[in-house]
């Protein structure tokens, strides 16, 4: 199954609420939505009644931590990290969602391979408390952009090797960016599905919008009509594998191009029929 949706309430819907969005989401012929708890999280009351709207209407709901986020930091940045992403499993369990996407950190100093070591131990943790507390929530480790962030598509799947409960999230912008525009061709998105099949996973959450980026990778996100990924080539990579797939626009021009997408969607599978 493919489903498609928005980052966030979409711009256009009038009401602000994360309930209206999704109501509103599923009249857009949508049916997934990722909530951010990017400035503040939703309190466990509404949490729940988020859960009922989303299962009534048959919208997949996922949710992304604070962004700020650095699992190999210091002492302090761990400890306020690891606050932020068990605060959103939490939440996002309670409101029933498939995901709790995060971002891992930083480099800095430090070695990569310091820096995976001190991330797969930290996540560890994260995953035993979530465990004891009966939050049942995969957590989802999203590509990132920009060089001097964790997050190649290699660290990623190395990570998910590592700690059990943890996915990947494919953010085709990211990685797009990151690589100078590699994914050009069906063959390019094939690569990328092909490295994850050590984690035998039944269903892959992944992130789009257009990029803009530079020899440092990610510069902004931009629309999918003004990037030079060729999302249609997603597609069609997609519908050959007949993958089921989960597909989140992170663009500014967010629902728009979620419904590009789904428009994308449809062209590829009258050319693959
Ligand atoms: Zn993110």
């Amino acid at each position: 199954m493919i489903r498609i949706g928005p980052a966030g309430i979409p711009l256009s819907c009038k009401e602000r609420t994360t309930v209206d969005g999704i109501i509103y989401t599923r009249c857009l012929g949508l049916s997934a939505m990722e909530i951010r708890f990017a400035r503040s999280f939703v309190g466990e009351e509404e949490a729940k009644e988020i859960k009922k709207v989303a299962k009534k209407t048959d919208v997949a709901l996922y949710v992304h931590a604070p962004y700020y986020i650095n699992l190999a930091g210091n002492k302090n940045n761990v400890e306020m990290s690891r606050k932020k992403i068990e605060k959103t499993m939490h939440i996002g369990h309670l409101m029933g969602a498939r995901i709790a996407t995060t971002h891992l950190g930083f480099y800095g100093s430090l070695s990569k391979k310091e820096t995976l070591k001190r991330i797969v131990k930290n996540l560890r943790d994260i995953r035993n408390a979530a465990l004891e507390e009966g939050v049942e929530i995969l957590l989802g480790l999203e590509t990132m952009g920009k060089k001097e962030v964790f997050g190649s598509i290699d660290e990623i799947v190395e990570v998910c090797r590592r700690v059990s409960g943890t996915v990947p999230v494919l953010d085709m912008g990211h990685i797009h960016s990151r690589c100078l525009g590699c994914l050009r061709e069906k063959e390019d998105f094939q690569r990328i599905f092909d490295k994850l099949e050590c984690l035998s996973l039944s269903h892959y959450l992944i992130h789009l919008t257009g990029v803009k980026y530079n020899s440092e990778g990610e510069l902004y996100h931009i629309p999918l009509k003004k990037g030079d990924m060729p999302v249609v080539k997603l597609m069609e990579c997609i519908l050959e594998n007949d993958y089921d797939v989960t597909i989140i626009s992170e663009s500014p021009v967010v629902e728009h191009d979620a419904v590009y997408a789904q428009i994308l969607l449809d062209r590829a599978m009258e050319m693959v029929k």
